[in-house]
């Protein structure tokens, strides 16, 4: 018997080119790469899943310059998936506080933006706004990565014009 194996893939042209036209517009902006620190605040994991897509073959963000880092410290923008649960609370706010200015925050999912089907409760602070400050919430149970990365998209545009507006 012969091996079986799943037929590739298949590209998406138009979703392709819409990517690459988003990663370059973010380059444009920032005239720099983009780094971006991930926190999961206390999500059930779907949202993280669509994150880690981004970085997959097909959507490849890292190929045109956002990358992923480790350290808060290293990082233009935190991705908070959320609800914030109460364990979180205290490490999301001082993981806020060790990334450089000008920081951007991204609250992805529905969890991360309103709290979800968890609210506010004795084990739950709610949605990311609730403790630390958003730029761009991206709702979606999960959202898709071309949400995640419009989201991205938004929040670098809307801190280049402050920026303008205070030059
Ligand atoms: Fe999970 Fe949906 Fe909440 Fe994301 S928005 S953390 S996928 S329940």
């Amino acid at each position: 018997t012969g091996i079986v194996t799943e037929p590739a893939p298949q590209v998406d042209a138009a979703e392709r080119a819409a990517v690459d036209r988003l990663q370059h517009e973010i380059l444009v902006i920032l005239g720099k790469a983009l780094t971006i620190r991930e926190v999961d605040a206390g999500s059930c994991n779907g949202c993280e899943l669509e994150i880690h897509a981004l970085n997959n073959p097909y959507y490849n963000i890292e190929g045109l310059g956002i990358k992923f880092v480790a350290s808060p410290r290293h990082a233009d923008m935190l991705l908070v998936t959320g609800p914030v649960s109460r364990n979180m609370e205290e490490a999301l706010r001082r993981t806020y506080d060790a990334t450089p200015e000008p920081k951007l925050v991204v609250a992805v999912g529905d969890c991360g933006c309103t709290g979800g089907i968890f609210g506010e409760s004795y084990a739950s602070c709610g949605k990311v706004a609730n403790v630390i400050p958003v730029d761009v919430a991206v709702p979606g149970c999960p959202p898709p990565p071309m949400d995640i990365l419009r989201g991205i998209l938004s929040a670098v545009q809307r801190r280049a014009r402050a920026g303008k507006r205070q030059s």
